[in-house]
């Protein structure tokens, strides 16, 4: 039975998800693969390995979309009741950021596994050369179907921290992969499948070829194994700085913790002038690739090491609606049967939908507005007020991380379009996002967000009128989504592996202003208003000519009903989190025997 939806909970930081069905086997059944009831257990779960994962209700905070979708897929894992691990680091400090002046100021609050709900279960040691070894605390917390087990230590540091290739990165990826490995051992557990959530998470299949080899199997015969039972998911359109590493970092922090010499051999035949990109390790060891959109994985460039370019199969990001979609939308959704017992869209949810009408959305919109301003009362702006939205006045919102390529400053490139757009609907303007952490001027990001801040400052209309509301998480982003009338995301194309953010704001009825880029491009042409043109400033002159066109259609009831149930319709089946999962899992077992 479903009590209470998790939206409220992430809202108040705790509980758990709840579902529908009363077994996972019908949920298998269901997407033509009933044979998993034998292929997946408790003690052979599926397996999740990943160096980040966002979900403050169990005390783990990431920073941005690759841990906000892992949290989704455990949660959707859970409401399945789908047998399943998430490995994971336990950091022990949480970023937060806070503004004085308008200058972005990071600060750490300490975190603990005990205080988050975690039972320790063991301590395993890392190896490193001419090092004491380090000693890892695992921990772990069981949530319905699926458990958490992190690795722990106080030298840990923090998420990304320093150089991408750095010894303390590869410290860090060897603890997750080999110490999560061992961990797994060490609770008598042995995947189904591992799933790599990006090269940083390859350890823990090189972690399952060293036990094959242990245990007698002979090294080809383990390859295949390994490869057959790994999935590497990719989600970097832009390759930032792609983790490399020495042979001597190699010998520092892998192979002491290897057993098998034929191993250690395959892994060092792997270098290509004393360097080893963890990609070219990943692709040998997991013959199952994805890519999280459809325009990531036509476009994704990478090769293997005889140059050979490498398939990935397109598998979308969906978002775990019980998460983000407030209650209230939900009921509506499941009392309609626009969504079934799996949350997925539900046979003739097309129809229903096409007869929905405004009368029966405005009012459950609204609410959404009286939860932003609840939210909102525990937030503070730019200037370190509280904000409150008028219940009358339209609202557009912008929340993601503030990367150059997002360009959350896109808006204000015109002060004077920015400012009549927002008088003539008498609308506000509320945006959210990280500022890059402590760096200051010189940075290239930073120095354009200053430039957007203050002329905002400058504008007295425009200073009532735009809030940026700091320190960015998951209960301020579900918020803003229910809250907001008009959602803004425009990735420069090409850039986007697939976002999830826009999913949150479809699913909770507010239109969507897009770049057709990430996953808003699986469907072509976009059903949302599409912001295009050939260079930077005809993309500005079609975000503002769009404002106005969502503006218009959010007043008129027919226009507005009839624009957020086609964006649903179109884009329901691609976002719910049971759909992706479904994906994953006749992906990776390809038929039903
Ligand atoms: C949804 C969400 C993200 C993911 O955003 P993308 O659109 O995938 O970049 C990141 N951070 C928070 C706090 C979120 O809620």
């Amino acid at each position: 039975m479903r009590l209470v939806s998790t939206f409220d909970k992430i809202l108040h930081m705790s509980g758990q998800p709840t579902s529908d069905i009363e077994d996972v086997a019908e949920f298998y059944a269901a997407i033509d693969r009933a044979s998993l009831t034998h292929k997946i257990s408790v003690e052979r779960p599926y397996v999740y390995t990943t160096m980040e994962v966002y979900d403050a209700a169990n005390g783990i905070r990431g920073a941005g979309g690759l841990g906000v979708l892992a949290a989704d897929t455990r949660r959707t894992a859970e409401a399945l009741e789908i047998p399943f691990v998430m490995l994971t680091p336990y950091y022990q400090e949480e970023r937060h950021q806070e503004m004085t002046n308008l200058v972005p100021k990071d600060t750490y609050t300490p975190r603990s596994p005990i205080e988050s709900g975690y039972e320790k279960v063991g301590d395993i040691a890392v190896v490193v050369e001419g090092q004491k070894d380090a000693i890892l605390e695992i921990y772990q917390k069981i949530l319905g179907s699926t458990r958490f087990l992190t690795m722990s230590e106080p030298n840990f540091g923090a998420l990304y921290v320093g150089d991408a290739s750095e010894d303390h990165r590869l410290y860090q990826e060897v603890a997750l992969g080999l110490g999560g490995y061992a961990a797994l051992k060490m609770l008598e557990l042995k995947p189904a499948v591992i799933q790599l959530n990006e090269t940083a998470a390859t350890f823990a299949a090189v972690a399952r070829l060293d036990e094959l080899c242990r245990n007698g199997m002979g090294l080809y015969e383990a390859i295949v194994y390994v490869r057959k039972h790994t999935l590497y998911t990719n989600h970097t359109l832009v390759q930032a700085a792609e983790p490399e590493y020495t042979y001597a970092q190699f010998e520092k922090y892998v192979f002491p913790n290897l057993v098998s010499p034929a191993l250690k051999h395959f892994i060092a035949g792997l270098f290509r002038n004393g360097q080893l990109k963890l990609n070219n390790l990943t692709i040998e060891i997991a013959e199952a690739k994805n890519c999280v959109s459809r325009m990531h994985a036509k476009v994704i460039d990478v090769h293997d090491l005889s140059g050979e370019r490498v398939e990935f199969k397109a598998i979308t990001n969906g978002i775990d609606l019980d998460t983000w979609v407030m209650p209230e939308i939900l009921e509506f959704y499941r009392s309609r049967e626009i969504l079934d017992k799996f949350d997925m869209p539900g046979a003739n949810f097309r129809d229903v939908l096409g007869q929905v009408t405004a009368a029966d959305l405005r009012s459950i919109k609204k609410l959404g507005r009286a939860k932003l301003n609840q939210e909102l009362q525990n937030r503070k702006n730019q200037y370190g007020q509280v904000v409150q939205i008028p219940e009358d006045a339209m609202l557009f919102e912008f929340k993601r991380r503030f990367v150059e390529y997002k360009r959350p400053w896109m808006p204000f490139e015109d002060m004077g379009e920015i400012r009549s757009i927002l008088f003539e609907s008498n609308a506000h303007y509320i945006m959210s996002g990280m500022m890059p952490g402590n760096v200051g001027s010189g940075d290239k990001t930073y120095d354009r967000l200053q430039v957007m801040l203050k002329n905002i400052d400058n504008d007295p209309f425009l200073r009532e009128r735009v809030h940026y509301i700091t320190d960015y998480d998951e209960s301020l982003s579900a918020a803003m989504s229910a809250g907001a009338d008009i959602s803004i995301n425009v990735p420069e194309v090409g850039w986007e592996a697939c976002g999830t953010s826009f999913m949150k704001d479809i699913g909770n009825l507010t239109l969507l202003i897009s770049t057709s880029d990430g996953g808003v491009a699986d469907v072509e042409p976009p059903e949302v208003f599409e912001v295009r043109g050939d260079n930077y400033n005809a993309e500005i002159a079609s975000l503002y000519e769009q404002m106005r066109a969502a503006s218009a259609a959010v007043k008129d009831d027919t226009q507005w009903v009839d624009r957020v149930t086609k964006q649903l319709a179109t884009y329901l089946p691609m976002i719910c989190g049971a759909r992706m999962m479904r994906d994953y899992l006749r992906f990776l077992f390809k038929t039903d025997n």
